[in-house]
C-alpha cells in the first residue's frame, strides 16, 4: 500500500510551519508522498485577502523543490469555484486507485469545524484524517482522527502577509527562495504604484 498525504490550504504564501507539519507527516506516518493542493476559494476566506492563485503555487514550488516527496496539485485551482476537500479526495483517490491509503493533513485550528465542512462522514470514508498540533488551538478529541502533538512553529500566512504590506518578509518564517520571491513581487508592485 502506498501512503499518500493531502496537504491542502490556501497557502497564502506557504511558510516554515506548514513545511514543519508535512515533514513530521511524512516520516511518523510513513508517508511516500505528501500533495500539497492549494485552494481557489473557500466558503472561510475571503478571495481578495489571498496571493493570486499562480503566484501561490509559484511559492509552493519553490519551497518544495528540495523534497522530490512533496508535490504541488493544481486540482483545485482548475476545478474552479469554491473547494471542497471532500471533492479533491474523492477525484485524488479516482486516480490513484486501490493500492493507496490517503491521509489528510490537517491543522488543529482548521479542524475545529469538521463537523461542518461538506460530507465530513464521505471524507472519513475517503481517508484517514490526521490532526497535528497548532499553537493556539487544542488537538480536537474526536476519536475518528489520528492526533499528533508537535512542537509546531507559531507562523500564520496572515502574519506573513503583514509583514510583507510593511516591506520584507522575515526568513524565520518563509523559506529564503520564497522570501527571495516575495520580496521580488513588492517591489514590482511599488514600481506600478509610483
Ligand atoms: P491564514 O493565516 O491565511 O489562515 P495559515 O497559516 O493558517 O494561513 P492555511 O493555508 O490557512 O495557513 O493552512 C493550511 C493548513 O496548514 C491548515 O490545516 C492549518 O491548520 C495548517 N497550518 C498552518 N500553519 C500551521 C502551523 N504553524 N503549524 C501547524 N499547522 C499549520
Ligand atoms: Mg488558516
Amino acid at each position: 500500500m502506498r501512503r499518500i498525504g493531502v496537504f491542502g490550504g490556501s497557502f497564502s504564501p506557504v511558510h516554515r510551519g506548514h513545511l514543519k507539519l508535512a515533514r513530521e507527516a511524512a516520516s511518523r506516518l510513513g508517508l511516500d508522498r505528501v500533495i500539497f493542493v492549494p485552494t481557489a476559494r473557500t466558503p472561510l476566506k475571503d478571495p481578495r485577502r489571498l496571493l493570486p492563485a499562480e503566484l501561490r503555487v509559484r511559492l509552493l514550488r519553490e519551497a518544495l523543490k528540495a523534497r522530490k516527496d512533496f508535490r504541488v496539485s493544481r486540482i483545485e485551482i482548475e476545478r474552479g469555484g469554491t473547494s471542497y476537500t471532500v471533492d479533491t479526495l474523492t477525484e485524488l483517490k479516482r486516480r490513484s486507485g486501490a493500492a493507496v491509503v490517503l491521509y489528510l493533513l490537517c491543522g488543529a485550528d482548521a479542524l475545529a469545524r469538521f463537523g461542518r465542512w461538506k460530507s465530513p462522514e464521505r471524507i472519513l470514508r475517503l481517508a484517514r484524517v490526521v490532526a497535528f498540533s497548532r499553537p493556539g488551538s487544542r488537538l480536537p478529541s474526536d476519536r475518528r482522527f489520528i492526533r499528533l502533538p508537535m512542537g509546531a512553529l507559531d507562523i500564520s500566512s496572515t502574519r506573513v502577509r503583514r509583514q510583507l504590506r510593511r516591506g520584507a518578509v522575515d526568513r524565520r518564517l518563509v523559506p529564503s527562495g520564497v522570501a527571495r520571491l516575495l520580496a521580488r513581487g513588492a517591489a514590482h508592485r511599488r514600481k506600478k504604484r509610483s
